[in-house]
Protein backbone atom coordinates (compact mmCIF):
# COMPACT_ATOMS: atom_id res chain seq x y z
CA UNK A 1 0.00 0.00 0.00
CA UNK A 2 1.28 3.48 -0.98
CA UNK A 3 1.76 5.20 2.42
CA UNK A 4 3.42 8.89 3.25
CA UNK A 5 5.24 9.73 6.24
CA UNK A 6 2.04 10.54 8.11
CA UNK A 7 0.41 7.59 8.02
CA UNK A 8 -1.64 8.29 5.27
CA UNK A 9 -2.78 5.91 3.09
CA UNK A 10 -3.51 6.16 -0.63
CA UNK A 11 -6.29 4.30 -2.20
CA UNK A 12 -7.15 7.18 -5.11
CA UNK A 13 -5.42 8.49 -8.72
CA UNK A 14 -6.18 11.10 -10.10
CA UNK A 15 -5.37 10.54 -13.73
CA UNK A 16 -5.34 13.43 -15.99
CA UNK A 17 -5.60 12.44 -19.44
CA UNK A 18 -5.14 16.06 -20.97
CA UNK A 19 -4.63 19.47 -20.39
CA UNK A 20 -6.54 20.55 -23.35
CA UNK A 21 -10.13 22.10 -22.58
CA UNK A 22 -12.87 24.06 -24.72
CA UNK A 23 -14.76 26.00 -21.81
CA UNK A 24 -13.37 29.24 -20.25
CA UNK A 25 -14.27 28.96 -16.90
CA UNK A 26 -13.17 32.31 -15.40
CA UNK A 27 -11.69 30.90 -12.74
CA UNK A 28 -9.67 27.88 -14.47
CA UNK A 29 -9.16 28.91 -18.03
CA UNK A 30 -10.58 32.70 -18.52
CA UNK A 31 -8.39 32.94 -21.93
CA UNK A 32 -9.46 29.48 -23.02
CA UNK A 33 -6.77 27.10 -23.62
CA UNK A 34 -3.55 27.96 -24.29
CA UNK A 35 -1.41 25.46 -26.05
CA UNK A 36 2.27 26.97 -24.37
CA UNK A 37 4.53 24.28 -24.96
CA UNK A 38 5.05 21.14 -27.31
CA UNK A 39 4.20 18.24 -25.18
CA UNK A 40 3.06 14.79 -25.50
CA UNK A 41 0.14 13.25 -23.58
CA UNK A 42 0.61 10.04 -21.52
CA UNK A 43 -0.15 6.73 -24.35
CA UNK A 44 -2.72 4.00 -23.86
CA UNK A 45 0.40 2.02 -23.04
CA UNK A 46 1.65 4.34 -20.26
CA UNK A 47 -1.70 5.09 -19.14
CA UNK A 48 -1.91 1.35 -18.68
CA UNK A 49 1.28 0.66 -16.72
CA UNK A 50 0.80 3.76 -14.43
CA UNK A 51 -2.77 1.95 -13.62
CA UNK A 52 -1.32 -1.54 -13.16
CA UNK A 53 1.34 -0.32 -10.77
CA UNK A 54 -0.95 2.14 -8.24
CA UNK A 55 -3.17 -0.72 -8.22
CA UNK A 56 -0.97 -3.56 -7.19
CA UNK A 57 -0.11 -0.97 -4.47
CA UNK A 58 -3.33 -0.42 -3.53
CA UNK A 59 -5.43 1.89 -5.00
CA UNK A 60 -8.81 0.85 -5.83
CA UNK A 61 -10.27 4.37 -7.04
CA UNK A 62 -9.53 5.56 -10.26
CA UNK A 63 -10.34 9.46 -11.44
CA UNK A 64 -10.12 10.56 -15.18
CA UNK A 65 -9.63 14.14 -15.29
CA UNK A 66 -8.13 17.02 -17.27
CA UNK A 67 -8.65 19.70 -18.66
CA UNK A 68 -11.21 18.08 -20.40
CA UNK A 69 -11.12 14.29 -20.56
CA UNK A 70 -14.04 13.97 -22.98
CA UNK A 71 -11.95 15.65 -25.71
CA UNK A 72 -9.39 12.34 -25.74
CA UNK A 73 -11.07 9.99 -28.56
CA UNK A 74 -10.00 7.28 -26.99
CA UNK A 75 -11.47 7.71 -23.96
CA UNK A 76 -14.16 4.49 -23.65
CA UNK A 77 -10.77 2.34 -24.34
CA UNK A 78 -9.01 4.51 -21.21
CA UNK A 79 -11.78 3.54 -19.08
CA UNK A 80 -12.03 -0.04 -20.07
CA UNK A 81 -8.67 -0.91 -19.56
CA UNK A 82 -8.79 1.05 -15.84
CA UNK A 83 -12.11 -1.00 -15.20
CA UNK A 84 -9.90 -4.38 -16.41
CA UNK A 85 -7.15 -3.61 -14.17
CA UNK A 86 -6.90 -6.56 -11.37
CA UNK A 87 -7.85 -3.97 -7.82
CA UNK A 88 -9.28 -1.34 -9.39
CA UNK A 89 -13.24 -1.61 -8.56
CA UNK A 90 -14.21 2.41 -9.46
CA UNK A 91 -13.59 4.19 -12.45
CA UNK A 92 -14.88 7.46 -12.36
CA UNK A 93 -14.59 11.02 -14.48
CA UNK A 94 -14.81 14.61 -14.23
CA UNK A 95 -15.81 16.86 -17.29
CA UNK A 96 -18.01 19.59 -18.11
CA UNK A 97 -20.22 17.55 -19.88
CA UNK A 98 -20.44 18.96 -23.12
CA UNK A 99 -20.27 15.73 -24.60
CA UNK A 100 -22.52 13.80 -22.07
CA UNK A 101 -25.83 13.28 -23.89
CA UNK A 102 -23.77 11.58 -27.32
CA UNK A 103 -21.12 9.34 -24.97
CA UNK A 104 -22.23 8.58 -21.69
CA UNK A 105 -24.00 5.11 -22.74
CA UNK A 106 -20.41 3.98 -24.40
CA UNK A 107 -18.69 5.32 -21.16
CA UNK A 108 -21.06 3.69 -19.09
CA UNK A 109 -20.47 0.38 -21.18
CA UNK A 110 -16.90 0.53 -21.21
CA UNK A 111 -16.73 0.20 -17.21
CA UNK A 112 -17.40 3.99 -16.18
CA UNK A 113 -19.05 3.59 -12.48
CA UNK A 114 -19.36 7.10 -11.38
CA UNK A 115 -19.22 11.10 -12.96
CA UNK A 116 -18.66 14.50 -11.28
CA UNK A 117 -20.38 16.73 -13.94
CA UNK A 118 -19.06 20.46 -13.46
CA UNK A 119 -22.74 23.05 -13.05
CA UNK A 120 -21.30 26.10 -11.34
CA UNK A 121 -25.40 27.40 -11.55
CA UNK A 122 -28.26 26.50 -12.72
CA UNK A 123 -29.05 29.79 -14.04
CA UNK A 124 -28.60 29.55 -17.95
CA UNK A 125 -26.93 32.83 -18.07
CA UNK A 126 -25.25 32.90 -15.47
CA UNK A 127 -23.36 29.15 -16.30
CA UNK A 128 -22.81 30.98 -20.01
CA UNK A 129 -20.99 34.13 -18.29
CA UNK A 130 -18.89 31.55 -15.75
CA UNK A 131 -18.04 28.94 -18.48
CA UNK A 132 -18.32 30.74 -22.13
CA UNK A 133 -20.29 28.64 -23.16
CA UNK A 134 -23.59 27.94 -23.91
CA UNK A 135 -24.57 24.58 -22.80
CA UNK A 136 -26.53 24.20 -19.45
CA UNK A 137 -29.36 22.47 -21.17
CA UNK A 138 -27.04 20.00 -22.65
CA UNK A 139 -25.06 19.52 -19.87
CA UNK A 140 -28.50 18.75 -17.28
CA UNK A 141 -29.70 16.14 -20.13
CA UNK A 142 -26.52 14.15 -20.14
CA UNK A 143 -26.86 13.92 -16.40
CA UNK A 144 -30.71 12.67 -16.66
CA UNK A 145 -29.15 10.21 -18.71
CA UNK A 146 -26.17 9.25 -16.70
CA UNK A 147 -28.73 8.60 -13.59
CA UNK A 148 -30.98 6.44 -16.22
CA UNK A 149 -28.05 4.42 -16.95
CA UNK A 150 -27.51 4.06 -12.96
CA UNK A 151 -24.40 6.07 -12.99
CA UNK A 152 -23.46 7.76 -9.58
CA UNK A 153 -23.50 10.85 -10.09
CA UNK A 154 -22.30 14.52 -8.42
CA UNK A 155 -22.12 17.52 -9.40
CA UNK A 156 -19.41 20.15 -8.90
CA UNK A 157 -20.29 23.72 -8.50
CA UNK A 158 -17.23 25.99 -7.50
CA UNK A 159 -18.90 29.15 -4.74
CA UNK A 160 -18.45 32.58 -6.16
CA UNK A 161 -19.34 35.60 -4.11
CA UNK A 162 -21.21 37.79 -6.87
CA UNK A 163 -23.48 34.02 -7.21
CA UNK A 164 -24.43 34.12 -3.61
CA UNK A 165 -27.20 33.24 -2.52
CA UNK A 166 -29.05 32.58 -5.97
CA UNK A 167 -27.19 29.64 -6.57
CA UNK A 168 -27.88 27.91 -3.38
CA UNK A 169 -31.57 27.99 -3.79
CA UNK A 170 -31.56 27.04 -6.67
CA UNK A 171 -29.35 24.24 -6.08
CA UNK A 172 -31.43 23.27 -3.17
CA UNK A 173 -34.64 23.00 -5.02
CA UNK A 174 -33.31 21.03 -7.68
CA UNK A 175 -32.08 18.29 -5.06
CA UNK A 176 -35.54 17.78 -3.96
CA UNK A 177 -35.95 15.73 -6.83
CA UNK A 178 -32.29 14.70 -8.56
CA UNK A 179 -30.52 12.25 -6.44
CA UNK A 180 -26.97 13.88 -7.13
CA UNK A 181 -24.72 14.35 -4.64
CA UNK A 182 -23.89 18.06 -5.17
CA UNK A 183 -20.35 19.32 -4.17
CA UNK A 184 -19.63 23.10 -3.29
CA UNK A 185 -16.45 23.56 -3.70
CA UNK A 186 -14.54 26.19 -2.18
CA UNK A 187 -12.41 28.28 -4.77
CA UNK A 188 -9.05 28.26 -4.79
CA UNK A 189 -6.09 30.20 -5.34
CA UNK A 190 -4.02 29.10 -8.24
CA UNK A 191 -0.81 30.52 -9.92
CA UNK A 192 -2.93 32.39 -12.68
CA UNK A 193 -6.35 33.35 -10.53
CA UNK A 194 -4.97 35.48 -7.62
CA UNK A 195 -6.60 38.60 -8.51
CA UNK A 196 -9.98 36.76 -9.19
CA UNK A 197 -9.80 34.65 -6.37
CA UNK A 198 -9.36 37.88 -3.93
CA UNK A 199 -12.09 39.45 -5.40
CA UNK A 200 -14.42 36.01 -5.35
CA UNK A 201 -13.45 33.60 -2.93
CA UNK A 202 -15.81 32.68 -0.53
CA UNK A 203 -15.68 30.46 2.99
CA UNK A 204 -18.23 27.60 2.76
CA UNK A 205 -19.02 28.13 6.80
CA UNK A 206 -22.07 29.93 6.45
CA UNK A 207 -23.27 27.18 4.39
CA UNK A 208 -22.68 25.09 6.53
CA UNK A 209 -24.24 26.24 9.30
CA UNK A 210 -27.47 27.40 6.91
CA UNK A 211 -27.94 23.61 6.21
CA UNK A 212 -27.30 22.05 9.68
CA UNK A 213 -30.18 24.76 10.93
CA UNK A 214 -32.37 23.62 7.71
CA UNK A 215 -32.38 19.92 9.22
CA UNK A 216 -29.85 18.74 6.98
CA UNK A 217 -27.79 15.82 8.97
CA UNK A 218 -23.81 15.16 8.02
CA UNK A 219 -23.77 11.85 7.37
CA UNK A 220 -20.60 9.98 9.12
CA UNK A 221 -17.92 8.81 6.17
CA UNK A 222 -15.35 6.08 6.57
CA UNK A 223 -12.03 7.67 7.32
CA UNK A 224 -10.58 6.76 4.07
CA UNK A 225 -13.42 8.99 2.40
CA UNK A 226 -11.42 12.08 1.49
CA UNK A 227 -11.65 15.68 2.90
CA UNK A 228 -15.48 16.27 1.85
CA UNK A 229 -18.12 17.02 4.60
CA UNK A 230 -21.29 15.43 3.27
CA UNK A 231 -24.76 16.00 4.23
CA UNK A 232 -28.33 14.63 3.76
CA UNK A 233 -31.96 15.98 4.51
CA UNK A 234 -35.18 13.87 4.62
CA UNK A 235 -37.04 15.28 2.42
CA UNK A 236 -34.48 15.78 -0.62
CA UNK A 237 -33.27 13.02 -3.14
CA UNK A 238 -30.21 14.50 -3.39
CA UNK A 239 -27.13 15.19 -0.63
CA UNK A 240 -24.35 18.13 -0.48
CA UNK A 241 -20.60 17.64 0.21
CA UNK A 242 -18.59 20.72 1.30
CA UNK A 243 -15.32 21.44 -0.25
CA UNK A 244 -13.26 23.64 2.34
CA UNK A 245 -9.69 23.50 1.61
CA UNK A 246 -8.85 26.77 3.75
CA UNK A 247 -10.26 24.99 6.91
CA UNK A 248 -7.98 23.09 9.30
CA UNK A 249 -7.60 20.15 8.97
CA UNK A 250 -8.57 19.34 5.55
CA UNK A 251 -5.38 17.76 4.57
CA UNK A 252 -5.83 14.98 7.38
CA UNK A 253 -7.48 12.41 5.73
CA UNK A 254 -6.36 12.90 2.13
CA UNK A 255 -6.89 9.71 0.31
CA UNK A 256 -5.19 10.47 -3.06
CA UNK A 257 -2.27 10.85 -5.56
CA UNK A 258 -2.41 12.84 -8.71
CA UNK A 259 -0.57 12.17 -12.18
CA UNK A 260 -0.66 14.34 -14.96
CA UNK A 261 -1.55 14.33 -18.49
CA UNK A 262 2.27 13.85 -19.24
CA UNK A 263 3.74 11.80 -16.66
CA UNK A 264 4.16 13.55 -13.46
CA UNK A 265 3.47 12.75 -10.24
CA UNK A 266 2.35 15.36 -7.86
CA UNK A 267 1.95 14.68 -4.30
CA UNK A 268 -0.43 17.83 -3.61
CA UNK A 269 -2.22 19.38 -5.97
CA UNK A 270 -0.12 22.13 -4.37
CA UNK A 271 3.28 20.66 -5.04
CA UNK A 272 6.02 22.38 -6.31
CA UNK A 273 6.70 20.27 -8.42
CA UNK A 274 5.70 17.43 -10.30
CA UNK A 275 7.83 14.06 -10.80
CA UNK A 276 8.57 12.40 -13.93
CA UNK A 277 7.48 8.99 -13.98
CA UNK A 278 8.39 8.88 -17.94
CA UNK A 279 11.51 7.09 -17.83
CA UNK A 280 10.06 4.15 -15.70
CA UNK A 281 6.43 4.12 -17.22
CA UNK A 282 8.42 3.43 -20.78
CA UNK A 283 10.42 0.40 -18.83
CA UNK A 284 7.30 -1.04 -18.52
CA UNK A 285 7.92 -3.14 -15.60
CA UNK A 286 5.85 -2.62 -12.93
CA UNK A 287 8.00 -3.70 -10.67
CA UNK A 288 10.56 -0.58 -11.64
CA UNK A 289 7.37 1.24 -11.63
CA UNK A 290 6.52 0.65 -8.13
CA UNK A 291 9.68 0.88 -6.46
CA UNK A 292 9.78 4.08 -7.82
CA UNK A 293 6.32 5.71 -6.38
CA UNK A 294 7.62 4.03 -3.18
CA UNK A 295 10.65 5.98 -3.11
CA UNK A 296 8.75 9.17 -3.46
CA UNK A 297 6.08 9.14 -1.25
CA UNK A 298 8.22 10.19 1.98
CA UNK A 299 8.60 13.75 -0.17
CA UNK A 300 4.78 14.31 0.58
CA UNK A 301 4.22 17.57 2.77
CA UNK A 302 1.96 17.25 5.86
CA UNK A 303 -0.56 20.16 4.23
CA UNK A 304 -0.80 22.00 1.34
CA UNK A 305 -0.16 25.54 2.09
CA UNK A 306 -2.54 27.51 0.66
CA UNK A 307 -4.18 30.00 3.91
CA UNK A 308 -0.33 31.23 3.29
CA UNK A 309 -1.01 32.04 -0.45
CA UNK A 310 1.19 28.76 -1.71
CA UNK A 311 0.00 27.35 -4.82
CA UNK A 312 2.73 25.41 -5.88
CA UNK A 313 3.27 24.48 -9.79
CA UNK A 314 -0.50 24.74 -10.20
CA UNK A 315 -1.24 27.58 -12.69
CA UNK A 316 -4.89 26.44 -13.31
CA UNK A 317 -6.25 23.37 -12.39
CA UNK A 318 -6.78 21.99 -16.05
CA UNK A 319 -3.15 21.76 -16.07
CA UNK A 320 -4.34 18.20 -13.37
CA UNK A 321 -7.88 18.08 -13.15
CA UNK A 322 -8.20 19.17 -9.61
N1 LIG B 1 -12.87 19.92 -17.29
C1 LIG B 1 -13.41 19.07 -16.32
C2 LIG B 1 -14.46 19.76 -15.47
O1 LIG B 1 -14.51 20.98 -15.48
O2 LIG B 1 -15.20 19.06 -14.81
C3 LIG B 1 -12.38 18.39 -15.42
C4 LIG B 1 -11.24 19.24 -14.96
S1 LIG B 1 -11.68 20.59 -13.89
C5 LIG B 1 -10.11 21.31 -13.63
C6 LIG B 1 -12.06 19.75 -12.36
C7 LIG B 1 -12.82 20.55 -11.34
O3 LIG B 1 -11.99 21.57 -10.81
C8 LIG B 1 -14.06 21.24 -11.87
O4 LIG B 1 -15.18 20.87 -11.11
C9 LIG B 1 -13.77 22.71 -11.69
O5 LIG B 1 -14.92 23.46 -11.41
C10 LIG B 1 -12.81 22.69 -10.52
N2 LIG B 1 -11.94 23.87 -10.46
C11 LIG B 1 -11.18 24.40 -11.45
N3 LIG B 1 -10.48 25.46 -11.00
C12 LIG B 1 -10.80 25.61 -9.69
C13 LIG B 1 -10.38 26.51 -8.66
N4 LIG B 1 -9.50 27.48 -8.88
N5 LIG B 1 -10.90 26.34 -7.41
C14 LIG B 1 -11.80 25.34 -7.16
N6 LIG B 1 -12.21 24.46 -8.09
C15 LIG B 1 -11.73 24.59 -9.34
FE1 LIG C 1 -12.15 23.48 -18.61
FE2 LIG C 1 -12.81 22.21 -16.39
FE3 LIG C 1 -11.12 24.32 -16.35
FE4 LIG C 1 -13.68 24.73 -16.87
S1 LIG C 1 -12.82 23.91 -14.95
S2 LIG C 1 -11.95 25.59 -18.02
S3 LIG C 1 -14.23 22.93 -17.98
S4 LIG C 1 -10.74 22.36 -17.26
Amino acid sequence: MLEDGYCRRFSYLRLSITDVCNFRCVYCLPDGYQCETDREFLTLKEIANTISAFAGLGTTKVRLTGGEPSLRRDLPDIIALAATTSGISQVAITTNGFKLPQLVDQWSAAGLTSLNVSIDSLDPRQFHAITGQDKLHTILDGVYKALGLGLKTKVNAVLLKPCGEGQLKNFLHWLKDTPVTLRLIELMQTGDNLSFFKLNHVSALPIKMQLLQQGWVQVLRDKTSGPAEEFSHPDYAGRIGLIMPYHSGFCDSCNRLRVSAVGKLHLCLFAEQGMDLRPVLSTGSIADIQQHLIGLMPQKKISHQLESGLTGATQHFSMLGG
